[in-house]
């Protein structure tokens, strides 16, 4: 699904070259919004007293405005703390029920509540300071590794900084490094693998602390001993979290709360893995034909 997660690849590409230029990271934030989007309603207000209950209601959305619905009529809850996986062929829709969700895009029928408040009415800053996101192409920037990982919580201390690595199985490749924390990234990838990468971008998220979580799981090559890692820091960082994982490995899979099933845009199924094999329908050919094998997608 690499080439259509486009909206949020090029927030991390901005994401970059902006910070670059910039200092402040919360500058950023103002730039991008400035740039990209929309102004905020006047009345909106501030998100408050996020526990992570998510609500799709009847939410239909079309990117052209003549255009046939891309997402259609697609209802679900999730509980906080949850795990959701969204399953479906490439151009299901999976993608773009989180760029709906993080208001990349505006719901164009039904509604998306957070706690019970309808997240079109409130500021988006607001909304996505609850969010964080764990995606295939991690948004490092030039800087210093521990800068990088703080970009998660800018008031943290070293001390916190550590905590997250060590939780997020990164401190020990760091301290193998020749200037440990201080160790500058460079913008050609240059130094450390993409696993690497990912696991100073799962350090960044923990230290964030969001109270929902979008999770975009790498189906690119990385290590077997890489890849377990990857996975121990992920467990690490959805609990307590309500996550929303764009998943591709069937031990996620399986061990989601529920599993939204997508096909053209629709749920078509939804349930635990335990469920959705009972009904022996899409999801129970799909893990019949691809799960099996580990990966899908
Ligand atoms: P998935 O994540 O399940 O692969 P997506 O949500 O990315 O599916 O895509 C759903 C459909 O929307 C696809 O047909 C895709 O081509 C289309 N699409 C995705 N992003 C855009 C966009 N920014 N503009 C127009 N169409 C898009």
């Amino acid at each position: 699904s690499r080439q259509f997660t486009r909206p949020l690849n090029e927030l991390a590409n901005q994401f970059n070259t902006l910070l670059s230029a910039i200092a402040g990271a919360e500058r950023v934030f103002e730039v991008l919004d400035e740039r990209e989007e929309a102004q905020d309603e006047k009345e909106a207000s501030v998100l408050r007293h996020v526990t992570g209950k998510v609500e799709f209601e009847q939410v239909s959305f079309s990117y052209e405005k003549e255009g046939h619905n891309t997402i259609k009529d697609v209802s679900f809850h999730a509980n906080p703390g949850e795990t959701i996986a969204l399953v479906g062929p490439t151009g299901a829709g999976k993608t773009t029920i989180i760029n709906l969700l993080s208001r990349f895009y505006e719901v164009q029928n039904g509604r998306i509540m957070v706690d019970g408040q309808d997240i079109s009415n409130v500021t988006r800053a607001s909304l996505r300071s609850h969010m964080g996101f764990v995606l295939q192409d991690s948004f490092l920037f030039q800087g210093t590794i521990r800068e990088n990982i703080r970009f998660g919580r800018l008031e943290a201390s070293d001390a916190e900084v550590v905590e997250a690595a060590k939780l997020a199985n990164a401190h020990s490749f760091i301290m193998k490094l020749p200037d440990q924390y201080d160790t500058v990234l460079q913008q050609d990838d240059s130094g450390i693998s993409q696993g690497q990468r990912q696991l100073l971008s799962i350090a960044r998220a923990i230290l964030a602390n969001p109270t929902i979580l979008i999770l975009d799981e790498a189906t690119s090559n990385i290590d077997t001993i890489t890849e377990v890692k990857i996975q121990e820091a992920l467990e690490h960082l959805m609990e307590g979290r309500t996550s929303f994982v764009i998943a591709h490995r069937l031990n996620t899979i399986q061990q989601a709360d529920q599993i939204l099933v997508l096909e053209k845009g629709r749920i078509i199924e939804k349930g635990s893995h335990r469920e959705l094999l009972e009904v022996k329908g899409f999801y129970y050919e799909l893990y019949h034909s691809q799960l099996k094998g580990d990966k899908i997608g």
